[in-house]
């Protein structure tokens, strides 16, 4: 089935590394590298942000003293709300992330094992 997927016929492309023509085209599919990275980066990000949290509110840098010399905590709240969105978010958004270019091929090489992404026809 070289060459071909679905109804959509590709022309038999030479692998670049060693010229073989045994080259198979294959969609990506689900990309759990992707989804990992972007999980790893949220989370890194939520960790920062909650140290970021404490460290305000134990030296009150995230709360402020209003004009009536109340003292309000809006920004330690906006902060922890900022921490629950990402908490919220990170699963999905990696997981759409993960899907994305999903459907973008993928060419193997069956000789060398070289593979490459199939620039998107226009
Ligand atoms: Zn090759």
């Amino acid at each position: 089935m070289q060459g071909s997927i679905g109804t959509t016929t590709y022309m038999a492309v030479a692998c670049q590394k060693c010229k073989s023509e045994q080259v198979e085209m294959n969609k990506r599919g689900f990309s759990l590298p992707t989804m990992f990275r972007t999980l790893g980066n949220m989370i890194g990000l939520m960790l920062f942000l909650l140290v970021f949290y404490y460290i305000g509110i134990k030296t009150d840098i995230l709360v402020v003293k209003t004009i009536d010399g109340d003292l309000d905590d809006a920004p330690a709240a906006a902060t922890m709300a900022i921490i629950k969105g990402i908490g919220i978010l990170a699963l999905p958004l990696s997981a759409l992330l993960g899907f994305l270019g999903s459907s973008r091929l993928i060419k193997a090489c069956k000789a060398c094992g070289f593979k490459a992404m199939v620039p998107k026809a226009k």
